[in-house]
């Protein structure tokens, strides 16, 4: 397990006690032989293997007799998978699930084994997303895009011999993951400035750890080489996924530019689109690291962020239009109790002082250069159209709008569309 995690687990200065359920992460050239060490402790006699046509090979690499369950190659995490893969697990009566692929066999296997009350073990086979060892299950249910609370796997085992041989596409992804933690660590910080919000600084310095050490890998690429630069990408990604079960929920790891993320899986501004989750990441942080900076550059106008009416904002008229038949469920996030005043939009409080910290604050967000330049040598998309959306600055300008509205969550970017919305209903 990663030192710095353990330290924060044994006392925090912010005072909460952070715990995992997670009890080993593994990183590691034996990462086989060790899961086979930890089943055995455990005393399981019968685990089954979730894989995907793609991933399916690597279960010969497992020490240890499995059975196994195969969904298709493009599966994704929806109610028709999980339900045959429940019939696997009716038919096999395993004591462990073992998820052996990339993201969606991942979230399949986790909300199958949280609904049969079975513990899953984690052998991710991409360096693709954070969310390997989180508890969070992002499914498609019935064409609706949900997250459900389920359980993070008890322990995860990734091998570099397997992870770096993933498509190129894949590792580039993850990357766009966990750069994207710079504006998320941004607006958890605009969140502390404006509402008094909680926030950890070791949990900060975490993720900040995570990105710097990604940061010089992509600087060392060619040098260190393609299994090391991997590791790396695999190790921020586990890193920045342990950060969200410390904290209990997502906000080390998610602001402005995964609700960007979001809206587009939505459908509501866009037909579909083929960009893989941290794909779109990093083109909503590139985004709203320009719109921060610019923002930031030209001065906020306090007069108007003071004026905000969450009743304006919060406008059913002026979102049905955008949000369609998912326009109940947007307020339903926005209003946690029906009423403006639970928005958090209404903790805002400006001071003396507020001008002068979201400056401090802006010091350690990388220019939208600098951004510009790390997605470009990690191989990601920088624009809509390279993910099939509209490449319109319409388009743009309008997702950068309406994605405040996908969580309640404060972020800079919301500060300012709900500032424009209420000077301009
Ligand atoms: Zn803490
Ligand atoms: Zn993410």
């Amino acid at each position: 397990m990663f030192e710095h995690v353990l330290k924060i687990m044994q006392s925090c200065p912010c005072g909460r006690r952070h715990t995992l359920l997670t009890e080993e992460c593994v990183v590691a050239p034996d990462a086989e032989e060790q899961m086979k060490e930890y089943i055995a402790r455990k005393g399981w006699q019968n685990p089954l293997v979730i894989a995907d046509e793609n991933t399916e090979k690597f279960i010969s690499r497992l020490p240890f007799p499995v059975k196994r369950a195969v969904v298709d190659g493009h599966a994704h995490a929806t109610e028709i998978w999980c339900a045959k893969i429940g019939e696997a697990v009716s038919a096999e009566r395993p004591d462990v699930l073992i998820a052996c692929g990339s993201g969606s066999v991942h979230d399949i296997t986790r909300y199958v084994a949280h609904e049969r009350g079975l513990p899953f073990l984690s052998y991710p086979t991409a360096a693709s997303v954070d969310g390997f060892v989180s508890g969070v299950a992002a499914m498609t249910w019935h064409g609706q895009k949900l997250t459900f609370p389920s359980s993070p796997p008890i322990a995860s085992f990734a091998n570099p011999a397997v992870f770096a041989f993933a498509p190129a596409r894949l590792t580039a992804s993850g990357v766009g993951d966990v750069l994207g933690k710079y504006t998320s660590l941004f607006d958890w910080r605009v969140g502390q400035i404006l509402t008094g919000e909680y926030l950890c600084e070791e949990l900060v310095a975490l993720e900040t750890e995570a990105i710097e050490a990604l940061v010089e890998a992509i600087g060392n690429r060619a040098a260190i080489g393609e299994e090391a630069y991997c590791t790396k990408v695999m190790n921020a990604l586990q890193i920045s996924g342990l950060a969200i079960q410390l904290s209990g929920n997502s906000r080390p790891a998610s602001g402005a530019e995964h609700h960007m993320s979001h809206l587009w899986e939505m459908h509501r501004l866009n037909e579909t689109n083929d960009g893989l989750h941290g794909e779109q990441v990093a083109v909503g942080l590139l985004a709203v690291a320009r719109t921060y900076h610019r923002a930031l550059a030209d001065g906020l106008d306090y007069e108007k962020i003071a004026a905000i009416d969450p009743v304006r904002v919060m406008d059913r008229a002026a979102l049905a239009p955008v949000f369609r038949d998912l326009t109940d469920g947007i307020l339903r996030e926005n209003l946690p109790d029906g009423t403006p005043s639970s928005s958090s939009l209404t903790r805002i409080r400006l001071t003396a002082d507020t001008d002068r910290a979201l400056h401090e604050a802006e010091k350690l967000l990388p220019s939208a250069e600098a951004i510009e330049d790390l997605l470009r040598r990690a191989g990601t998309p920088l624009t809509p159209g390279e993910i099939g959306l509209d490449d319109s600055p319409a388009f743009l300008a309008k997702s950068l709008r309406y994605a405040p509205y996908v969580r309640d969550r404060l972020t800079l970017l919301k500060v300012l569309a709900a500032a424009e919305r209420s000077a301009n209903p």
